[in-house]
């Protein structure tokens, strides 16, 4: 009896397995965290081998935590951090270098050079709905090949794979250098600078001036489908895995973002909003990003615009580890409510420039507004009210790109649990913020993609009926006084510009 679907959450800051039942409730669950390499300013790493580790864990924690076996699972689904990069040896399966994180801005040489061929930062964007930015993971690839001594003549030879996280998570749960798979999806392959967002295939055009070898890509599937089985031998032999999504995109589907118009925001490392926008790709003419939202099996692809915000959570945690103000994030919340307001000071954490809807990679933080009054009370406010600041500026993209205003935001990730922030949000949007009751939306929507390919769920409207409000947020502050506070924001975000030569 299969009674169960497991989903890995491979994340920027953690792995994550959770086993959820039919009804979509959490049974079990297991995390860990991986370390962050930052070698250089600006430069920001993982051990691809650590995070397979951790996974392979995780996994083995939470079915035992569940009481569990493989028999028990009908399927299991993967999501991920989006355009980290990975290139590795597909005979021996290491790495050649460590995986390059999506917050890192190593490429921007890389990016202003494909710039110039023509177009500048908008060169590929009617073809991959991006723009050139260090962000996204093919120019990471190209780095790896132009600088990693014998990479590109290996990878010319058709010794080398590349992948994003959720590649190289499948290609070793399938069996690595033994007959593992070697698969993307779309979500996740539309964020690498080098899919067609029409055809959902390769641009080879855009790949050969990357300098990338097609030999290198992996196979891009839809988000829904039996791509294979767990390999003999591990936790999740012979279950099949159907359901791999980039974890921005899992989020929605696991917020019942089904419809157009639907929209979710989570709070995590950074700050992701997708506006579900169906059928249709919108193009944006406002900073923000046009994206594979899902596609299940052979249906038509379902599109998303999507403001990407690379500092939300991460810095509440340089907050704690570089600064040490806080013991732990938990406590920000505390520290804030120490004091009535932010006492004038604002902070624009602009740590790999600014993303939507600024996109420049010349900016750097600031913190602005200082005066003596100002203490750590006011700073933990100020980096809490970033966040919703960040939010606002792609929530005005958003209204602006699709004609409609948005009416309420759905939100999730690890920061919703601060209320004085959701409030803060409610209050600067001016629209209700509402937190589902299963709050574990990114590896719910990897669970409900494998659950469909199989049959353990029936449909998309048996999904929706599972959503279940748990909290709302209403707007409390007068409409002047949230505009004065925007306009300082915005002021204060002027000042982070033109700062990198
Ligand atoms: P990811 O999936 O990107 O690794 P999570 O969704 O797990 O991230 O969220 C973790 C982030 O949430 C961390 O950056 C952490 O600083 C932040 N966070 C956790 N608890 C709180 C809190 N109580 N208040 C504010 N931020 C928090």
């Amino acid at each position: 009896m299969t009674r169960y679907v497991a989903a890995v959450d491979q994340g920027t800051t953690s792995t994550r397995c959770i086993v959820f039942d039919h009804a979509g409730s959490v049974v079990a669950s297991a995390q860990e965290e991986h370390r962050q390499v930052f070698p250089r300013a600006g430069w920001v790493e993982h051990d691809p081998g650590e995070i397979w580790g951790n996974t392979r864990d995780v996994v083995g924690l939470a079915l035992a935590r569940a009481d569990a076996v493989a028999g028990d699972l009908a399927a299991v689904g993967l999501t991920n951090q989006r355009e980290t990069a990975v290139v590795w040896d597909r005979a021996t399966g290491e790495p050649v270098y460590n995986a390059i994180v999506w917050q890192d801005t190593r490429t921007d040489a890389i990016c202003r050079q494909l710039g110039e061929l023509g177009g500048g930062a908008d060169r590929y964007k009617e073809r991959t709905g991006l723009p050139l930015a260090t962000y996204f993971a093919g120019p990471k690839v190209r780095w790896i090949l132009d600088n990693v001594e014998g990479a590109r003549e290996r990878a010319e030879a058709g010794e080398l794979l590349m992948g994003t996280i959720d590649s190289w998570l499948l290609w070793n749960a399938t069996g690595g250098p033994d007959g593992g798979l070697h698969l993307t999806d779309v979500t996740n392959a539309s964020r690498t600078l080098l899919m067609d967002l029409a055809t959902l295939q390769w641009d080879e055009s855009i790949a050969a001036e990357m300098r990338i070898p097609l030999s290198m890509l992996p196979e891009i599937r839809s988000n829904s489908e039996v791509y294979g089985e767990g390999r003999k031998g591990g936790a999740l032999a012979g279950v099949p895995i159907a359901g791999s999504l980039g974890d921005q995109q899992a989020a929605t589907f696991g917020q019942v973002c089904f419809t157009p118009g639907m929209a979710k925001n989570t709070y995590g490392t950074g700050n992701f909003l997708l506006l579900n926008t169906g059928e249709t790709a919108v193009r944006s003419d406002n900073g923000l990003l046009t994206t594979v939202c899902y596609r299940l099996g052979e249906e038509k692809p379902v599109y998303a615009l999507e403001g990407s915000i690379a500092v939300t959570g991460s810095l509440v945690q340089w907050l704690r580890d570089n600064l040490r103000l806080i013991g732990g994030a938990g406590e920000i919340e505390a520290v804030a409510r120490s004091v009535e307001d932010n006492g004038g000071a604002y902070f624009v954490p602009a740590f790999s420039g600014l993303f939507a809807p600024h996109w420049r990679s010349d900016a750097r933080g600031a913190l602005v507004g200082l005066t003596r009054y100002v203490d750590r009370g006011h700073v933990a406010r100020a980096v809490l009210e970033s966040t919703a600041y960040q939010t606002r500026e792609v929530v005005e993209a958003m209204d602006a790109d699709s004609g409609v205003a948005l009416r309420e935001l759905r939100v999730d990730g690890g920061m919703v649990v601060n209320e004085l922030l959701m409030q803060f949000q409610a209050d600067v949007l001016g629209v209700d913020v509402v937190r589902p009751r299963i709050a574990e939306t990114t590896a719910l929507g990897a669970a409900y993609a494998a659950g469909l390919a199989v049959g353990f769920w029936a449909d998309r409207d048996e999904l929706t009926a599972q959503w279940a409000e748990d909290r709302r947020w209403t707007p409390q502050m007068p409409a002047e006084q949230r505009e004065r506070y925007y306009r300082k924001w915005q002021k204060a975000v002027t000042r982070t510009l033109d700062w990198v030569d």
